[in-house]
């Protein structure tokens, strides 16, 4: 699939959010199409004035009807375009990945100019997610791009995120190149994790909070420390090798659970002997914790998406502050909440507002000591504000 036959033609004035180079365009924004194109044929995108737009993959089952590979009406879409680009991509990345951190986002879809097109480095093993019928028409390409630009023993696809749907496309997960190892692990801050890329949380592991991490081992030392929502206990082995006093990990998920248990017996430097695991959901959990009169120094707070978009962010809200408010009951004076949301329908400043309401109904006299966001393998293009997705706050109890 190399030459670009389809047109879609814009409504008049409908060209200006793609020249602020912003990469979707809308069922509303098409005034017609012609050439019958293919699901996830290359389209040219044209002005009603006929002016070019830009050159964009075709995606009819979504109301994100097409989604830009590039403005440039010279750019030819085909395997060259994929090798360069995720090329320029991974390489964006190189001083993010040394002896000590194995693991990095290498292609962040939209941000990297790639849209619907994820892939997660973990060691020689890189994971792929293809999230809309653009990319997965060039599947193949991508692998091997992939592959080209890291040097991979195997890229697996997890192509099996529910937004699949909305394209259309059908879930599918398993190698594309090469064959999966028997384990994939990572090294990150010189700790050791196992990563279970073939049935684990979106590609295995969640890279994005790997600055958080970090900047939580900074804040543990000597600290009683509740980690709810632990997944593979990626908080939990920070805060012991910060020096955590007590770590005490929580989730619904006794996979996950089980994953992190065995990430701590990876690393016999932490003391395992302060480390506790507890499968329960978190809502009751923190009550039965707080009926019980248990006071916590570091308390993280990393739930899953409540509101993937705004429609559900009122439901969201109130799930938002009812933890917030349990754990700023929970902390003690000079205690610290690292609470973080990674719901796109929820942006900072309602992220903020929502924390504050759980300050004032806890009756805790708390601040803002740093905001936090996802890692800077997860970055936010300018001309994709959709792209900031995980916001963090860390808050100083008073
Ligand atoms: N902080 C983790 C990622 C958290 S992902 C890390 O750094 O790796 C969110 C986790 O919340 C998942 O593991 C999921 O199993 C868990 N979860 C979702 N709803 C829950 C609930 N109500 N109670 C407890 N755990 C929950």
């Amino acid at each position: 699939m190399v030459a670009s036959k389809g047109v879609l033609r814009l409504k008049p004035g409908r060209e200006r959010s793609l020249a602020l180079r912003h990469p979707w365009i809308f069922s509303g924004a098409i005034a017609s199409v012609e050439g019958n194109p293919e699901p996830g044929a290359t389209v040219d995108v044209i002005a009603a004035d006929g002016a070019f737009a830009a050159r964009a993959a075709w995606s009819p089952a979504s109301q994100i009807r097409g989604r830009v590979w590039s403005f440039d009406l010279d750019a030819v879409i085909d395997e060259a375009f994929f090798t360069h680009s995720i090329g320029h991509a991974a390489r964006a990345r190189a001083a993010m990945l040394d002896d000590e951190h194995t693991g990095c986002r290498i292609v962040h879809a939209e941000s990297d100019g790639l849209p619907g097109i994820v892939a997660d480095r973990y060691g020689d093993t890189v994971v792929v997610q293809l999230l809309s019928v653009g990319a997965e028409a060039w599947r193949n390409a991508i692998a091997m791009a992939v592959q080209q630009a890291t040097g991979a023993r195997c890229v697996f696809e997890r192509s099996d995120a529910d937004v699949r749907s909305l394209e259309g496309l059908a879930t599918r997960t398993g190698p594309i190149l090469g064959a999966l190892p028997q384990a994939v692990g990572i090294v990150e801050g010189g700790l050791r994790y196992d990563v279970d890329v073939e049935h684990g949380q979106k590609t295995g592991f969640y890279l994005d909070q790997r600055d958080n991490r970090a900047i939580l081992r900074q804040h543990a030392a000597g600290r009683r420390v509740l980690n709810a929502f632990c997944y593979s206990g990626g908080f939990t082995l920070a805060a012991l090798a910060g020096g955590a006093k007590s770590v005490l990990s929580i989730d619904s998920s006794a996979e996950a659970l089980a994953m992190a248990r065995g990430n701590l017996a990876l690393n016999p430097g932490l003391d395992a002997g302060r480390a506790e695991w507890r499968e329960a959901d978190v809502f009751g959990e923190l009550r039965n914790l707080r009926n019980r009169g248990d006071q916590y120094d570091l308390i993280v707070l990393d739930p899953p998406k409540f509101a993937p978009t705004a429609a559900h962010a009122q439901r969201a809200a109130r799930a938002y502050k009812d933890i917030n408010l349990l754990a700023l009951k929970l902390l003690a004076p000079g205690g610290l909440l690292a609470t973080y949301s990674c719901s796109g329908g929820i942006d900072a400043a309602l992220f903020q507002k929502i924390v504050a309401g759980a300050a004032v109904d806890a009756r805790a006299d708390a601040a803002i000591i740093m905001r936090m966001g996802a890692s800077a393998d997860h970055p936010v293009a300018l001309n994709f504000p959709e792209g900031e997705y995980l916001k963090g706050l860390l808050v100083l109890k008073r």
